[in-house]
């Protein structure tokens, strides 16, 4: 196939770094790995491979289309978070992967097949995903086999009362329930503190060099570098404008480069005027809007000439300071034209 005029560089040893670093912030318990997504634009199988290969068992997929993609690795322990409905039974029963039960009905369903080990997701107070008190005193987990009995936190990425509330919750709720291990910190939630590790923390943001909080910044590196083509230099003579909108002017003659990237690479309209590329220690400003596939970058004086490749900041917290999208959509965001590699 043609190589694509867009690629995505992968650091392996930034990944497995961040994953180490991560699990030593996670004390005596496990630390796992959220590679719902795709791998949160990544490439799940690549980061799976990577984290397995470092040492990590317990892995988090969002569906069982995802879990059956990753079945072919025979990753030591995969988890479908988003539960079990009756169209994944037959998925589930065949053992690529373990169930978290989020609801009473996924109980019983989950029972009467026979009741194999399975995960639990309780809800603390997010009101996302998972059994409430009532369900447990309903008698909704008697019977079942628990392996991980797990909860999310809302707010970890804040300050906020709600992360000791939720815990509180969580050490309440649990103390009536018979599991293997417990779980409540994602990526920020470890940064909170050894009282939120318990048994297995489920890294996913910060595996892949996004920093939710501060505590996390020196230890958490970039791991995803994309990088887009030359496909025109122009020059664009003072007082004419560049892109869709014509929302950017040219103050003096300014020479712009045009490159490969654009909405359906994840590379949306925040950027417009606010993104840049980097060459060396130079940086290249977004000029103008998006404008679908193509961005313009000026390039006045730098040795940029036509097919050349440059990269695009995407240094998590810069990137969405500038963009005004979250962390997780520049992740996610990471469309398929990009040759991955690394
Ligand atoms: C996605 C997810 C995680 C990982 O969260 P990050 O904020 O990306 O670290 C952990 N647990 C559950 C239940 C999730 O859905």
């Amino acid at each position: 196939m043609t190589a694509a005029p867009l690629r995505l560089r992968r650091d392996a040893d930034a990944l497995t770094a961040n994953w180490r670093a991560l699990a030593r912030m996670s004390g005596s318990a496990a630390c796992g790995a959220a590679i719902k997504a795709d791998g949160y634009g990544l490439g799940a199988a690549w980061v799976a491979t990577t984290l397995a290969k470092a040492g990590a068992r317990d892995f988090f997929v969002a569906t069982w289309a995802e879990a059956a993609e990753l079945a072919p690795l025979g990753l030591p322990a995969l988890s479908v978070l988003h539960g079990v409905r009756d169209e994944d039974m037959a998925a589930a029963l065949s053992g690529i992967a373990t169930p978290v039960i989020s609801t009473a009905a996924q109980a019983v369903r989950w029972r009467a097949a026979g009741g194999a080990p399975c995960h639990v997701m309780l809800d603390t107070g997010m009101n996302r995903m998972g059994l409430g008190g009532d369900d447990l005193a309903a008698g909704a987990l008697d019977g079942l086999t628990i392996d991980v009995l797990m909860s999310h936190l809302a707010s970890a990425d804040e300050d906020s009362p709600k992360n000791s509330d939720q815990r509180g919750r969580f050490v309440a709720m649990a103390a009536g329930v018979t599991a293997e291990r417990l779980s409540l910190a994602n990526s920020a939630g470890i940064a909170l503190g050894g009282d939120y590790a318990f048994d297995l923390t489920r890294p996913g943001l910060a595996l892949y060099g996004g920093v939710p909080r501060p505590e996390l910044a020196g230890a958490i590196a970039q791991v995803a570098f994309p990088q887009a083509q030359v496909l025109q230099r122009r020059r664009v003579a003072a007082g004419e404008t560049v892109g869709y909108n014509a929302t950017w002017t040219a103050p003096a003659d300014t020479d712009v480069a045009i490159l490969n990237i654009g909405y359906a690479d994840g590379y949306w309209r925040g950027f417009s005027g606010r993104g840049q590329a980097l060459l060396g220690g130079a940086t290249l400003p977004v000029l103008g809007r998006v404008s679908m596939d193509l961005i313009a970058v000026g390039v006045t004086g730098q040795p940029v000439a036509e097919g050349d490749w440059l990269e695009i900041d995407y240094d998590l917290p810069r990137a969405s300071a500038a963009s005004g999208m979250s962390q997780y959509e520049l992740l996610t965001g990471l469309g398929s034209r990009f040759d991955r590699t690394g």
